[in-house]
């Protein structure tokens, strides 16, 4: 039973407790507290020292399967640019032989080295879901699905669900249906997906949103980069009516907006979109590195929070970032919204994260009863307020685990 000592204890369910100490056992909390003198003669104490404990991070939304892509993809200031090179990279993907799954490997490494133990997974090929299992992982697969004409929407829906049926059900690792976005998902398909979805009270479901200025055309008037992409691949459907309407209240209309899905990135919206998803009790997750190198802009983090929703965070694929530090997320967050309480910062990336993908039970606080996923972050140099240190950039080098949980 390992009886920790450490400089400071963050539970994110109460406020950070200085010289604190902290017992599990079986994998599990036990208790914690603020240490008092001669609280520790037990024979197993392990002191951590200059460090900060938190629960181990939650990345809402990444793309571990394009992780061959890092580094090929130049950033831009246009995001149609960007859309077709990712497309143009996908389709080549099988001349890349072992290399996609070394770097899906090396990924998932890379993602726990720094301090990640709950992730979002999108995938459109599902070729994550073994290696996330094997470094144990926790959290859900999303099996991406695209399609804009109509007619392939039941295709492409009894396909999925065939391939889903053959993953290995596990409490652990959750496997589910997304779809991709507004303008690469015909109203049908995303009929079928909430459908399936409806029959399973716990599955939760992800859509980008609201990410560039051309998907906000595309449905505003069905013109721009949106459609000429999808007329040049042949996916154009020319009985698709452009709903008029701003990203947010055209999913809701279809009714696939509810507590259990998460909307990815939301960089256009203004007060009116976040207001519309506030109230259907959907999760917000933004990616604001990969939002400024894509071209899609950077997300008003301060309105998303100001206007209620629950935030959580991502790093996206190493298509669009440098590397998968949560931790970076954060501190481009805190750049972006120097204004905000850094503890609302910390909950985006561990609490909200965990409740979003339905692990707020067992990841997300340092709380009895709750697995000891926990993330020891070395604190070099003077620390004036944990919560700032920790969202000011923290890097590999200074994190560990003190158990996987
Ligand atoms: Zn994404």
């Amino acid at each position: 039973m390992p009886y920790y000592r450490t400089d400071w204890l963050l539970p994110i369910s109460q406020p950070p407790i200085r010289d604190a100490w902290l017992r599990t056992d079986g994998g599990r909390i036990v208790a914690f507290g603020h240490t008092r003198p001669g609280d520790f003669t037990a024979d197993d104490e392990i002191d951590l020292g200059q460090v900060a404990i938190l629960p181990a991070l939650a990345n809402a939304h990444t793309h571990l399967e394009l992780s061959w892509m890092r580094g090929r993809i130049p950033e831009t200031g246009d995001f149609s640019q960007w859309l077709r090179t990712v497309i143009e990279l996908k389709a080549r993907a099988g001349e890349q032989g072992d290399a996609v799954a070394q770097a899906i490997d090396d990924a998932i490494r890379e993602a726990r080295g720094f301090g990640t133990g709950l992730v979002g997974e999108v995938t459109n090929t599902l070729a994550t879901s073994g290696a996330l299992e094997e470094h144990g992982v926790a959290g859900v697969v999303f099996h991406e699905l695209l399609g804009f004409r109509s007619e392939d929407a039941s295709g492409i829906m009894a396909e999925a669900i065939a391939r889903l049926a053959k993953q290995r059900r596990s409490d652990r690792l959750r496997h589910t249906l997304a779809p991709h976005a507004p303008y690469s998902v015909s109203p049908a398909l995303f009929g079928l997906i909430r459908d399936a979805l409806r029959g399973d009270p716990l599955a939760k479901s992800t859509v980008h949103v609201g990410e560039s200025a051309a998907e906000i055309e595309f449905l505003k008037d069905g013109t721009g980069p949106c459609r000429t992409v999808l007329e040049r691949m042949g996916r154009w459907d020319s009985s698709w009516l452009p709903p008029q309407s701003n990203p947010v209240g055209y999913l809701d209309r279809m009714g696939f907006l509810d507590d259990r899905v998460l909307v990815v990135h939301g960089t256009q919206f203004g007060d009116a979109e976040l207001t519309q998803l506030a109230a259907t009790g959907a999760t917000l997750v933004t990616c604001p590195r990969g939002n400024v190198r894509t071209g899609a802009g950077s997300p008003p983090i301060e309105e998303f929070f100001d206007s209620g929703v629950r935030v959580a965070v991502g790093t996206d694929s190493l298509a669009s970032v440098p590397d998968l530090n949560l931790f970076s997320e954060l501190e481009e967050m805190r750049r972006l919204a120097p204004a905000l309480p850094a503890r609302l910062l910390l909950e985006s990336a561990t609490i909200n994260g965990a409740r979003a993908l339905g692990f707020e039970s067992e990841f997300g606080t340092i709380d009895a009863g709750k697995r000891d996923a926990l993330v020891a972050v070395r604190l070099d140099g003077y620390v004036s307020s944990i919560e700032e240190y920790l969202v000011s950039g923290v890097d590999a080098a200074q994190i560990s685990w003190v158990s996987t949980g």
